[in-house]
């Protein structure tokens, strides 16, 4: 079985003070044991320290993304290696964010999925359609290009979420209905089967993101094929609490 997956993409916000307030509320929280649910938050880098030191031990956290290969003279950049370092388990890998306003192609995400992976780093890879993408019928088509370009690299899969994040639901309040969800995540395992592997498919988690929140996650979470969450800006909220939830 799957263990449910939920994350939650903190992007760019927060102060020190709304960090350090977001971790105490998430350590008093009661949610299913680490058995049930796998729970990692995403601060921004520069409080990813603070809030691994202040989280319990059963929650875990990620960076929002890291450099392609080894560090050296790349300036801006964090490497995997020091991710690493610093006892960072997870790494959220081509955001639509990322994919949109830096121009981060397929290839290039696939690398550095391949590179994060081989340093020992988990890895949340993201996918999704835009909206025109969608009505031009071609859905499909695009989150496998998207996969296929991490599958080329990836040989185990052990250490991968696969997150679907439609572009038109991030942000927006729209979140996909739980069947066009389920329609998606199942195609996707079913291209996962065709294409990497039986094993693979039936063992991989494959993650929503898109304008979760606490009122609409219990129906998406009771999909078949839907393994938890990337949670955006519900993620801030107490409400983060009552995705966690919905795990059980
Ligand atoms: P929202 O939950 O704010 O729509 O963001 C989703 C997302 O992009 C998570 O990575």
């Amino acid at each position: 079985a799957r263990k449910f997956f939920v994350g939650g993409n903190w992007k760019c916000n927060g102060t020190t003070e709304e960090v350090k307030r977001i971790a105490t509320t998430l350590n008093e929280a009661e949610v299913p044991s680490e058995d049930v649910v796998e729970v990692v938050v995403s601060p921004p880098f520069v409080f990813l320290t603070v809030v691994k030191s202040l989280l319990r031990s059963d929650f875990h956290v990620a960076a929002q993304n890291c450099w392609v290969r080894k560090g050296g003279a790349f300036t801006g950049e964090i490497s995997a290696e020091m991710l690493v370092n610093l006892g960072i388990p997870w790494v959220i890998i081509g955001h639509s964010e990322r994919r949109a306003l830096l121009n981060e192609s397929n290839e290039f995400v696939g690398d550095k999925v391949a590179y994060a992976l081989s340093r020992g780093l988990k890895v949340i890879a993201c996918i999704g359609e835009t909206l025109e993408q969608r009505e031009s019928g071609s859905t499909m088509a695009v989150v496998a290009a998207q996969t296929k370009a991490i599958t080329e690299k990836v040989t185990n899969w052990e250490n991968v979420v696969l997150a679907y994040e439609p572009v038109w639901a991030i942000g927006t309040g729209k979140v996909a209905t739980p069947a066009q969800a389920q329609e998606v995540h199942c195609e996707l395992r079913k291209w996962l089967h065709d294409n990497v592997g039986a094993e693979v498919a039936a063992s991989t988690r494959i993650i929503y993101g898109g304008s979760v929140n606490g009122a609409n996650c219990k129906e998406l979470a009771a999909q078949p094929d839907v393994d938890g969450f990337l949670v955006g800006g519900a993620s801030l909220k107490p409400e983060f609490i009552d995705i966690i939830e919905a795990a059980a």
